[in-house]
């Protein structure tokens, strides 16, 4: 039993390390950060601890009071996994309610000294069913942005009132990519706008993106939330230095994040708290009755508002006291592709939220079918095109429709050829005959200009100068042809860009498509410094003169001899400063079609060198006669191998086992004679 018990353990351990190591809170950096800069949020964070230390009495008066907090998820998504779904949520929700009451049954695991400390913070948390504005809601308000990745401040959009709900944002990615998460203790919010918690999606409750070990990411930050810091003290970094919480009765400790569940390494020695939900242990189980204290006057004191979540007038104007409502769907739906070849398909999500949806009405225009009623419909395309959806949504409450117009990109047949030249000079040259430009925010996106040029007077731009940190602009060049085009192929263009200050990191890229935009292959990638063509930084909106041009060479092999290339350009912004293309040049060596018979038919033998057999390989454009024959170096046919009509497509034609020597392989298609060497050794 002993054996078993220890395996389990270590398993466990060894899960918790790599999973530590991973994502950790970020909270000490952010409100060391807002500290730092703001001088009145240090004496607020004062006055908070002097209330503290004088309202004890205040709590031990409401120690009765269940304090319930309404508690509103904002799903920051692109239509990803970060778009974690309704039963996600509820399942953090659960866990909440279960450790802020001490319902949680891993208590059992506590080591003995501080199983009489472990406490219930007599906190709940329910989802709202009144929204600031008065209108039904389930408590998880969907937001389509790019800001769900690298997410930081800026991200947290449409925020509800702070003192009526506890905000969380739910992203992607984080800024600091080794956080899972980061809260503002009240005293250190540095607006009330961005007053609560940001998390990585995949922290969110137990279950979907989430896991078991992740699942207490929110207990913790929600600690922050209600003026807890981590038992070491006021950083991020546990094992530094043995410190101190404010809380008398959580041990000096160095911090874990592994279970030493009777670690002691300060002085004097005592067995520290390693399970304490605000250690990095992953294996923590509780809060101390000094933590739930502290908690619970946080919520008495109106810094940072948090007084008033609770009141049973709160409680009463977000729904929390009524419960949940059916509320009305908000119409949304997502497809799997933008950008389809000429009679492709597009799948359709219906991504609908806040409440269910009964019935359900789509259109395509220029789609087959092109209406529908089901959840994922498959859409064809047979043309050439831009086209929209609708979907509208309705239950016995009401309706809600979205129309999503630009949405579906279909390539045609017409094709650019090589050599492909831009200058940009001609104003229909930009986007181009079958090119076009996705402008994900409807903000500023790439345009053509006349006030810059490599030569002559046009160029493109896009304004980072004065775009969206993190916005994404696209220009998808015209469908260019290389079906006659072997390698090397080579492009060149001009670009000009400046760096606004030192850190700006404005990004240009660079990717070809075979599947006229399913996929995507990088091709060219610079950003900040690296994607400069000026010397300093540039801090006035940017227009390069003649000597401001970098030529670029990008290599386009991997596309040769296909027709249909689809090539884009892709700006992400960080508000930094303009950056300029011109002179695209794409050149290849163009092939006759002699030449491009032999180069199609793909004839090949595999293994050569072989020790005994080999395999003919090739590939027929239509039904033909072909034969196979095996000759050795005299030119004695020594097997028929092959002599059949073949269907157009690929073909595998195994030879006979050849004793050791040089043998030619010869392949008739058609009218056409090719020969290849094989060697068995
Ligand atoms: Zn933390």
């Amino acid at each position: 039993m002993k054996k078993i018990l220890l395996a389990f353990v270590l398993a466990a351990s060894i899960a918790t390390v790599s999973s530590a190591q991973e994502h950790r809170c970020y909270s000490s950096e952010m409100n060391n950060q807002a500290l730092s800069n703001n001088p009145d949020l240090v004496r607020q964070t004062q006055e908070l601890e002097n209330f503290i230390q004088q309202y004890a009495t205040v709590e031990r008066r409401n120690n009765a009071v269940v304090y319930v907090i309404p508690i509103v998820f904002h799903i920051l998504h692109n239509y990803g996994a970060e778009n974690i779904s309704d039963a996600q949520i509820h399942d953090e929700v659960r866990i909440l309610n279960r450790d802020y009451r001490r319902l949680n049954a891993d208590t059992i695991d506590l080591v003995p000294a501080f199983v009489g400390l472990a406490a219930d913070a007599e906190i709940e948390f329910r989802l709202p069913s009144i929204d600031p504005n008065g209108n039904c809601t389930n408590g998880i308000d969907r937001i389509p942005t790019l800001l769900t990745y690298s997410a930081n401040d800026q991200s947290k959009l449409n925020p509800w009132p702070r003192d009526k709900y506890l905000n969380i944002w739910v992203a992607n990615s984080l800024e600091n990519t080794g956080a899972a998460a980061y809260a503002y203790l009240p005293g250190s919010v540095p607006s009330p706008a961005v007053d609560g918690i940001l998390s990585r999606h995949n922290y969110i409750g137990s279950i979907g993106t989430s896991d078991e070990n992740s699942s207490r990411t929110l207990t913790h930050e929600i600690g922050h939330c209600l003026n807890l810091q981590h038992p070491w003290g006021s950083t991020n970094q546990p094992g530094v230095s043995c410190g101190d919480d404010q809380v008398s009765d959580t041990p000096i400790t160095m911090g874990w994040t592994s279970c030493v569940l009777t670690g002691s390494v300060c002085n004097p020695p005592v067995i520290e708290n390693v399970q304490n939900y605000m250690d990095y242990s992953y294996c923590d189980v509780m809060f101390t009755a000094g933590q739930v204290a502290r908690m619970r006057i946080t919520l008495n004191s109106s810094v940072s508002q948090r007084n008033n979540l609770w009141t049973s007038t709160n409680l009463l104007a977000t729904g929390v006291t009524q419960g949940p409502q059916i509320c009305t769907p908000n119409a949304d739906f997502n497809v799997n592709n933008r950008l389809v070849c000429q009679g492709g398909d597009v799948t359709f999500y219906d991504l609908s939220w806040n409440a269910q949806v009964t019935t359900r009405s789509w259109s395509f225009p220029g789609g087959v079918p092109s209406t529908s009623s089901d959840s994922a419909p498959v859409i064809n395309y047979p043309n050439p095109g831009v086209y929209e959806a609708t979907l509208v949504v309705s239950n016995s409450t009401g309706s809600d429709s979205i129309t999503r117009t630009d949405l579906i990109y279909v390539s045609g047949p017409q094709q650019e050829t090589v050599p492909f030249i831009e200058s940009f000079e001609d104003t229909s040259s930009f986007p181009g005959s079958t090119g076009f430009v996705l402008n994900y925010d409807n903000g500023t996106t790439w345009s053509r200009v006349t006030n810059a040029a490599v030569s002559g007077v046009a160029s493109i731009k896009i304004n980072n100068y004065t775009n969206t940190r993190g916005q994404i602009d696209e220009w998808v060049m015209p469908t260019l042809d290389f079906s006659n085009i072997t390698s090397p192929v080579v492009m060149t263009f001009y670009v000009a860009n400046a760096q606004r200050n030192t850190t700006s990191n404005d990004e240009l890229s660079f990717s070809g498509s075979y599947n006229c935009g399913a996929n995507w292959v990088p091709r060219y990638n610079k950003s900040g410094a690296t994607l400069k063509t000026t010397t300093g930084v540039v801090s006035t909106n940017f227009t390069p003169n003649a000597s401001q041009w970098r030529m670029e060479t990008v290599t386009l092999n991997p596309f040769k001899l296909l027709p249909n290339i689809r090539f884009k350009f892709t700006n992400t912004s960080d508000r930094g400063n303009n950056t300029f293309i011109d002179s695209i040049n794409i050149t290849g060596t163009i092939v006759n079609v002699d030449e491009m018979d032999e180069i199609q038919l793909g004839f090949a033998l595999y293994p050569n060198p072989t020790t005994e057999s080999s395999t003919v390989q090739f590939k027929l454009s239509k039904k033909q006669s072909v034969s196979v024959e095996v000759k050795n170096i005299l030119g004695q046919t020594i097997s028929n191998v092959l002599n059949a009509d073949l269907d157009g497509g690929m073909h595998e034609i195994k030879l006979p086992a050849l004793s050791k020597g040089i043998y030619m392989i010869d392949l008739y298609t058609g009218n056409k004679h090719h020969v290849r060497r094989l060697i068995v050794s």
